[in-house]
């Protein structure tokens, strides 16, 4: 049985209506800063740069890494730090 042109167009858009998940945020976990326990947080980057020989085009890169730091004392979780940036 092959459907040949005769289904209507109404039949292919049957996405579900609640695609997103409710989360309950009174059953979430708060995060606080490792340092100073604080759980406002503020966007950052963290800052790599990348020499002119390991850069694929031969010049020196600085690279914006986005991450989470602490709003109050500037800390960033270990959970939160990118794991390439970790030593070096
Ligand atoms: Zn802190």
């Amino acid at each position: 049985m092959l459907p040949h042109g005769n289904f209507s167009p109404s039949d292919t858009q049957q996405a579900p209506a609640e695609t997103q998940v409710r989360v309950n945020l009174k059953d979430a976990e708060d995060v606080v800063c490792e340092a100073c326990g604080s759980n406002i947080f503020d966007m950052v980057f963290l800052m790599k740069k990348l020499s002119a020989l390991l850069s694929p085009d031969g010049t020196e890169k600085v690279i914006p890494i986005q991450t989470i730091a602490c709003h109050k004392c500037g800390h960033v979780n270990e959970n939160f730090r990118p794991p390439e940036t970790e030593k070096e």
